[in-house]
């Protein structure tokens, strides 16, 4: 074997790649590759050029009640008029917000400690193996708080139980908060049948509609690849995200059933319903709405097109003779993101060296661990630290093209292979 993350040879290596990474001259690059379209997306032109009459001509505050401060109440309505009508939600659902990680915390914090103050009783939080650090840790937090939390291990496609569903209600679960498509592997999660079980469950505790246990989504990834119009219906709370849609980073929304007692995690001027204070970021809720239109069409008539991509960067790869396995399942994922485990290869330093040639990829551990560490949804599939120290996210978007995917995989497999001789 020639894996050799856990001797010194090996990580003096690596250390000695970074640091030539670092502080060799960076040539321009002629080919760029841009395949991390699941970190985030670069902002649409159709959507800039929406939100640019808001930076610098209709600046108001849309608290102010001069003309310029309504037309910029009059942006932000238009744009939840956009966003219900497109999520078939009403209005009083949306709550504007900074994106994923707020929206996450807004639920699961927002509804565990609205239980806590109304049942009188620990609130009881459910979620799975596969979830954003911004759903569990706020979780987490919440246990700290007093609640009981239950995390649903998942098989090796990436799917959970949902028989361990079933054993893991009780009485006192408040929300259920689960990823609707994962962000490393791309796995779907099963949310109707989740909705259904724990629709069983308030039946037979003689519960109505609109009592808990509560069904939170996270619906990050999946806003350009699924459509988003069943969600209102199955979910009690889902979120959404710009910067993952082609949208400006820092937008979102968070989306509740109206009646759903939550508390707010901002407090200050009341603004959204008093669920999110803070004076509304005009340009930036103009730029999601129009966001999610794209993303919507994209759903729509870009799922046959982001297949195409990802098997042909499959078969290149396996035309090349790169010895690689697949993470999760290739029939229960979304044709946006791929995950891959090259053997033998540390994904960071496949990472880097791939950035040098102007291809961009990403390994599953990058935002929240140290250099090589192991990334915890591959972990949590049941494959070794190996492979999860080897796991390479490539995800795709509307503006990757077939030439990108030969040129990328092309360059995929020489990478490999010299890393491989180098045994790095
Ligand atoms: N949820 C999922 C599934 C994500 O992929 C991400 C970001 O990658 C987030 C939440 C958090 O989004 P943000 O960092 O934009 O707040």
């Amino acid at each position: 074997m020639i894996f050799q993350s856990s001797s010194n040879k090996g990580f003096l290596q690596k250390v000695l790649l970074l640091l030539a990474y670092f502080f060799m001259p960076q040539k321009r690059q002629k080919n760029r590759v841009y395949l991390d379209y699941a970190a985030t997306t670069p902002l649409a032109k159709e959507v800039e050029k929406k939100m640019i009459p808001f930076g610098r001509i209709f600046y108001g505050n849309p608290r102010s009640l001069h003309a310029l401060g309504q037309e910029a109440k009059k942006a932000v309505t238009k744009a939840r008029q956009e966003v219900a009508r497109l999520l078939e939600a009403p209005q009083e659902a949306i709550i504007f917000n900074s994106g994923g990680t707020e929206g996450n915390n807004q639920a699961v914090l927002g509804i565990a400690r609205a239980w806590k103050k109304n049942e009188k009783t620990r609130p009881g939080i459910i979620t799975t193996a596969l979830e954003h650090a911004s759903i569990i840790f706020p979780a987490e937090a919440m246990k700290k708080e007093g609640a009981e939390l239950s995390v649903l291990p998942v098989n090796e496609e990436g799917d959970i139980s949902i028989g361990d569903l079933r054993k893991a209600l009780t009485p006192s679960t408040a929300v259920v908060a689960v990823i609707f498509v994962q962000n490393e592997i791309g796995a779907i999660l099963p949310a109707q049948k989740i909705r259904k079980e724990i629709d069983k469950y308030k039946k037979s505790l003689g519960r109505k509609k609109n009592e808990g246990p509560y069904l939170h989504i996270d619906a990050t990834q999946a806003a350009r690849v699924l459509s988003l119009k069943p969600l209102y219906k199955i979910a009690d709370s889902f979120i959404l995200d710009g910067s993952k849609i082609y949208g400006p980073k820092g937008t979102g929304a968070w989306v509740r059933r109206p009646n759903l007692s939550v508390e707010p995690v901002l407090y200050g001027g009341g603004q959204e319903s008093g669920l999110r204070s803070g004076t509304e970021n005009v340009s930036g809720i103009v730029g999601f709405a129009a966001a999610l239109t794209l993303a919507s069409h994209e759903a729509k008539h870009g799922y046959k097109k982001l297949a195409g991509l990802k098997n042909k960067f499959l078969s290149e790869l396996k035309k090349a003779k790169v010895d690689f396995v697949i993470n999760g399942s290739l029939t229960k994922s979304v044709p946006s993101i791929l995950n891959i485990s090259v053997v033998g290869v540390s994904a960071e330093t496949l990472l880097l060296a791939l950035s040098r040639q102007g291809v961009y990829i990403s390994t599953t551990s990058a935002c929240a661990s140290p250099f090589n560490a192991a990334s915890r949804i591959i972990l949590a599939l049941g494959k070794s630290e190996e492979l999860a120290r080897s796991s390479a996210r490539v995800s795709f978007g509307r503006e990757t093209t077939l030439n990108d995917i030969s040129y990328a995989s092309k360059i995929f497999a020489e990478t490999v292979f010299q890393l491989k001789k180098q045994r790095i």
